[in-house]
């Protein structure tokens, strides 16, 4: 029976049975685990609140055949103020599902590990500009996921889009990048217009620590779309946004 010790950010919990809880969480030398903790929903149970969605712990677990099994977990961070708040908790639960998609299987990377904690902590420490920490949390994912968006060369002919006004650009998801006028005719597949300003802006969030992140509210719409279609568009197997916490009834 391997023991082992590491520690984690719980991304998801289910209800399981008639005391337990399955939970996928994503540690940094281990990449993504599934453990069952057992009499977790008990009122006399050791674990008591220390494993909420979006918590990240110090765990001790060994290995089964499909899950492991938790035994002791310690509270490094609750993340609770995400938790108690919807629009909060709306930006992290994206987070999560990004993790879940683009960082697939156990393969551990330590810097998406460090990413998602500092987004986590962007998102509980500001009372606005939720978005703006959540499009730059795609796009700095995507490129550890080795997704990195094409911003500054047009992704069909590879003209500079730089700092030039080159008239109404364009994003194909399909492409993985922005698209000059004429190339956007040439695409023939589904593509949508960027206003002026989008690109400087995503480069800008790549560029700046996450807890730092901006956006223009005029520029809000187009760079969360872009974000979430280049994610989406790069997801092994397509999975979509899983919730952190499932909502059904025991
Ligand atoms: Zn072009």
């Amino acid at each position: 029976m391997a023991v082992y010790k590491s520690k984690g950010i719980v991304l998801r919990s289910i209800r399981y049975g008639e005391a337990d809880r399955i939970l996928d969480l994503y540690t940094p030398d281990r990449g993504l685990v599934s453990c069952i903790a057992k009499g977790i929903r008990r009122t006399t149970s050791r674990f008591g609140a220390r494993l909420e969605p979006l918590s990240c712990v110090e765990f001790v677990a060994y290995h089964g055949r499909t899950l492991d099994t938790i035994t002791q977990a310690e509270t490094l961070r609750s993340f609770h103020k995400i938790r108690e708040d919807l629009a909060r908790f709306e930006v992290a639960g994206n987070m999560v599902g990004s993790v879940r998609v683009l960082s697939g299987g156990d393969e551990a990377d330590r810097r998406v590990f460090n990413l998602l904690y500092h987004g986590l902590d962007a998102i509980e420490n500001r009372n606005s500009g939720f978005e703006a920490v959540q499009a730059a949390f795609g796009l700095k994912l995507s490129i550890l996921a080795g997704y990195a968006p094409q911003l500054s060369t047009c992704a069909g002919c590879g003209a500079d889009l730089g700092d030039t006004n080159r008239g109404l650009l364009y994003f194909s998801a399909d492409l993985g990048g922005a698209l000059c006028p004429e190339c956007r005719t040439a695409s023939g597949g589904t593509t949508f217009p960027l206003p002026p300003g989008t690109l400087v802006g995503l480069r800008n969030l790549i560029k700046i620590p996450l807890r730092e992140a901006t956006l223009e509210k005029r520029l809000r719409e187009s760079t969360l779309r872009v974000v979430r279609s280049h994610i989406q568009a790069h997801a092994p197997g397509n999975l979509g946004v899983t919730r952190p916490v499932d909502r059904q009834p025991a």
